[in-house]
């Protein structure tokens, strides 16, 4: 029920000592922006049948997810919305925004810089680098377009550690070793490119033609079945 005086008193969460496995960890994410829409609307407590309905995550699932998390809820109570939220705010630092750089406005790029993944409250495109002339000065949807010989000096002010890769595939590796050089620590690859970097470097390889075609031939060979 909403609207009642009486707030329940929400105890400090702590961090969990141990790591959680990557799976879970990519689907905090999905629940903190649920939890967000439930406390907004005065939700004060939400079961994982609840959240399972409206995730359509398996219930046993998002169980398994939170025990990872510590002693979030009891049995027969569910969860408490707020304190959820706050152990899981505190856990994504979603007050802490990730700034990120794109290489390569080209017809991709272009998009993924009007896109800004604007879902995530915590990651933000600060500016592209091309090295087109034409297109260096201009601006996508308010987001700079620079020389590529500004990413050093951009990179070091908004502290980025993250950079998006859409440059042709020819310009990939040069454009990452670049990039490597310039303090990055994640690269999201849009590029067919298979990059080579060092170990302390995160690559994320998004080939968007390898998954439709997946996707086609999944379609095309096993009619009918379920994907897991
Ligand atoms: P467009 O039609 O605008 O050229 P596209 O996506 O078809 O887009 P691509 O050839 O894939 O074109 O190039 C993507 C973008 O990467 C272009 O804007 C191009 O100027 C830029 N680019 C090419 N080489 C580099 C490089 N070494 N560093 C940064 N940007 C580059």
């Amino acid at each position: 029920m909403c609207g009642s005086s009486q707030k329940p008193e929400v105890p400090t969460p702590s961090m969990p000592e141990h790591k959680i496995p990557q799976v879970t960890a990519k689907r905090l994410p999905l629940y903190y922006r649920y939890l967000e829409k439930l406390h907004a609307i005065g939700k004060q407590r939400v079961s994982s049948s609840d959240l399972s309905d409206a995730l359509q995550i398996d219930p046993a699932t998002i169980r398994r997810d939170f025990s990872y998390l510590g002693e979030l809820g009891k049995k027969g109570y569910g969860y408490n919305v707020t304190y959820l939220l706050q152990f899981l705010r505190d856990f994504l630092k979603q007050d802490e925004v990730t700034n990120v750089v794109l290489v390569g406005v080209g017809n991709l790029g272009t998009a993924l810089l009007r896109y800004n993944f604007y879902r995530s409250h915590n990651t933000k495109i600060v500016a592209g680098f091309d090295l087109d002339p034409a297109k260096v000065g201009t601006d996508v949807d308010g987001i700079p377009v620079y020389a590529l010989e500004r990413l050093p000096e951009v990179i070091k002010l908004h502290n980025v550690e993250v950079a998006i890769l859409t440059v042709p595939l020819s310009a990939a590796q040069s454009t990452t070793d670049y990039l490597v050089d310039a303090g990055v620590r994640g690269i999201l690859n849009f590029t067919p490119a298979r990059l080579t970097a060092p170990s302390r470097v995160r690559i994320h390889n998004i080939d968007l033609t390898i998954e439709l075609q997946t996707l086609i031939y999944f379609l095309k060979n096993f009619p009918g079945e379920e994907s897991d």
